[in-house]
């Protein structure tokens, strides 16, 4: 059956940078979208920046500049961000806009004609300076109990009580400085104390399955006994000056706080995406979305501390305005990085920018978060070590594997042709086939991780396949043209229903195979077709590179905030210089190459000759370089070596290595390095000499 479906995703506030702890849950709902539409369904995922409240007004104040100067710079980078992830609203607004406003205004109207809007005089800290109610986050003072000075208005960070504002002694305004005043205003109030909300929210959180079951549990422990409802009413307005949107009767006094139009924003967005597919020609009936009694879906991500406003809050203020409740609320845990919080100092407050920036590949993020992703509100843990061993050998190892192992031959031996008949009959085929709908139903209950261990499982039968075949070895063979083409064929064939499986958490990498096996774009009921018999492939390119140790430790040292001033902002400008030449060296080595494969006298350039260390020394100055004197026959060269780490000069006196020969010399601060010595190094630590079997001598070409 066709599914209609509104998605969501938490609306960022405009007041900061995304991070890797934010993209958890845009990953997570795009995967989620991405499956949904290749299943043939009407999905539209909408989001906005969350733009009013007083952070963002003193933010653009402190900065010079208006407030929508400020949001309009914010939905800039949020943008950037959010495309560099691949993360695909079909519109991404703000809500600071018109069509907000008037959902705004109407759900105001309503709850009140409902009589659930109540007004009442509530004491505040005023700021006599900047003349305006302040949040209380924004007064300090001295502690009560230790008097350590400069503490927030709730609690002391330094002996760790907690009190009211009004306790805390000599109050001053972390805005202006001034001693605050305490003053009453008159407040607007969501009554959701009363009993039409406890009964609604009582049904709407206990059935339908709406929520996770765990959600479910915390709303019922929130709600309390029956008719002993611990609700509380909902100061819903804050006074001028205040940036958002003026309550409609207040004279322009009185503004929405921003938490009641954030949520609205979702419509707002909406709203606004529905327009301009009217204007293309698209007519999507809104109020089946937005109204009750259709039979669309209203699907909700968030993040496990927003549940109270997403669980209660939002679905009564629906309810009681006539419009329709959500149908799920899908809450998920925070992202930890190597078991711990993130952390400035430490250079694990990783934003999206910095991520991009270095040039490392988003697709490994979306792929390692959705093998930690589940359905649950369980805490995530992005483990560096773990992210750099699982992408390489689950995407570049298994994956990415078998269509390097494959495509050449087609391509160099037939042309590009697979063979002519079509695998039907090969079981591992068959089994690929089969996990469809078991996959699938994975994906729609946001169990990735369960999801990508299937797929990879089928992947390791894949590889088993190729294995047992040995096109390597059928390629050398007399008459065995029609076994290798049909071998590498089936191959392929698995690797595309692979692709499938991949394609909601890597787009691109699926767009990309999808140029290289000249197929248009893959749906989920591809899965049970198979490319035709005779069917032309293209140029296979490198499809996904391996993670790097360095670029990991680059991205924590450039997130890396040192906690003295004054040296900081010079490191951080040359962080800054730093990172632009890595950004311009990698995208010079990722171009994709036109050829994989180089040829004999391309390898015949390189002269490779057996060496004899004579002399090795310790190099004044250097790190990591030894001086090493190689004999190779004819001739005695010095090369200058990256293996102190690894190696006592002592020890390698005598011993035989192979050498390039014919390296462009070349002058460093210690001297001329006349030609490079190998050895072998991977993502661990260690590095390895390469040495000649016995009987080999100094000058012996290796060919
Ligand atoms: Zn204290």
């Amino acid at each position: 059956m066709m599914r209609q479906i509104l998605v969501t995703s938490a609306l960022p506030y405009a007041n900061g940078s995304i991070h890797l702890g934010h993209l958890v849950e845009y990953i997570q709902t795009d995967i989620w979208v991405r499956f949904q539409k290749m299943q043939g369904h009407d999905v539209y995922y909408v989001c906005a920046d969350d733009t009013h409240g007083t952070p963002v007004m003193l933010r653009a104040d402190a900065e010079g500049i208006s407030p929508c100067d400020l949001i309009e710079r914010v939905h800039g980078e949020h943008t950037r961000d959010f495309a560099g992830f691949h993360v695909a609203f079909d519109n991404y607004y703000t809500t600071d806009s018109p069509e907000n406003r008037a959902f705004c205004e109407d759900i105001y109207l309503r709850l009140d004609a409902s009589n659930l809007i109540d007004r009442r005089s509530v004491e505040q800290f005023y700021d006599p300076v900047k003349q305006m109610f302040l949040p209380d986050r924004y007064i300090k003072g001295e502690c009560p109990k230790c008097h350590s000075k400069d503490q927030y208005s709730d609690s002391c960070e330094v002996c760790g009580s907690t009190y009211t504002p009004t306790d805390l002694i000599e109050p001053y305004s972390s805005v202006s400085g001034a001693k605050p005043e305490r003053k009453a205003s008159e407040h607007h109030f969501f009554r959701l104390s009363d009993e039409r909300c406890e009964a609604f929210l009582r049904s709407f959180t206990q059935s339908g399955e709406r929520l996770q079951p765990e959600a479910a549990n915390k709303m019922k422990e929130w709600l309390g006994e029956e008719g002993e409802s611990t609700l509380s009413d909902w100061d819903i307005s804050r006074d001028a000056p205040y940036f958002g949107f003026a309550i409609p009767g207040t004279d322009g006094q009185k503004f929405f706080y921003v938490w009641l139009d954030a949520p609205v924003g979702y419509f707002g967005s909406f709203a606004n995406y529905v327009e301009q597919q009217k204007a293309a020609g698209n007519a999507i009936d809104q109020d089946s979305f937005l109204r009750p009694g259709g039979n669309t879906e209203l699907v909700h991500f968030i993040g496990k501390d927003i549940l109270y406003f997403h669980a209660l809050f939002w679905p009564a203020m629906l309810e009681f305005a006539g419009y329709r409740t959500p149908t799920k609320v899908f809450a998920h845990g925070f992202l930890t990085v190597d078991g711990q919080k993130m952390s400035k100092s430490r250079g694990t407050f990783i934003t999206a920018e910095s991520y991009l920036q270095q040039a490392m590949n988003p697709e490994w993020l979306r792929y390692y978060y959705a093998a930690k992703l589940n359905s649950t509100m369980e805490d995530i843990d992005l483990n560096l070590d773990d992210f750099i061993a699982r992408v390489n050998s689950d995407l570049v190892g298994k994956y990415v594997n078998i269509a390097s192992r494959c495509a050449g031959f087609i391509i160099k031996r037939f042309d590009g042709h697979l063979a002519a008949a079509t695998a039907k009959d090969n079981p591992v085929i068959g089994d690929l086939q089969a996990q469809a709908d078991a996959i699938g139903a994975l994906y729609d209950a946001r169990e990735y991780g369960k999801a990508l261990r299937e797929v990879m499982l089928l992947a390791d039968k894949a590889n088993a396949f190729v294995d047992a075949n040995k096109p390597w070895e059928l390629a050398r063979e007399e008459g065995q043209e029609d076994k290798l083409q049909q071998v590498c064929s089936d191959g392929l064939n698995m690797f595309r229903l692979l692709t499938i499986y991949l394609k909601p958490v890597l787009p691109v990498v699926a767009e990309n195979v999808e140029k290289f096996l000249g197929i248009s774009s893959l749906t989920w009921a591809d899965t049970q077709s198979l490319l035709p018999g005779g069917h032309r492939i293209n140029k296979y390119k490198h499809l996904m590179t391996r993670v790097d140790r360095k670029q990991i430790d680059a991205l924590v040292a450039a997130n890396t905030e040192s906690l003295e001033p004054t040296p900081q902002s010079h490191s951080r400008q040359r962080h800054a210089q730093h990172q632009e030449n890595v950004v311009e060296k990698n995208t010079q080595e990722s171009k994709p190459e036109e050829e994989p494969f180089i040829t004999i006298d391309d390898f015949a350039k390189v002269e490779l000759r057996v060496a004899k260390i004579v002399g090795a020394q310790h190099v004044e100055g250097a790190d990591k370089l030894l001086k090493l004197t190689l004999d190779i026959g004819s001739e005695t060269r010095q090369v200058f070596a990256g293996i102190k780490s690894a190696y006592d000069p002592e020890a390698l006196k005598g011993r035989l290595t192979v050498m390039v020969a014919n390296l462009k010399p070349r002058k460093m601060r210690f001297g001329e390095s006349q030609g490079m010595v190998l050895a072998a190094s991977g993502d661990g630590p260690g590095i390895f000499l390469l040495s000649p079997d016995d009987g080999a001598q100094p000058g012996m070409e290796v060919r």
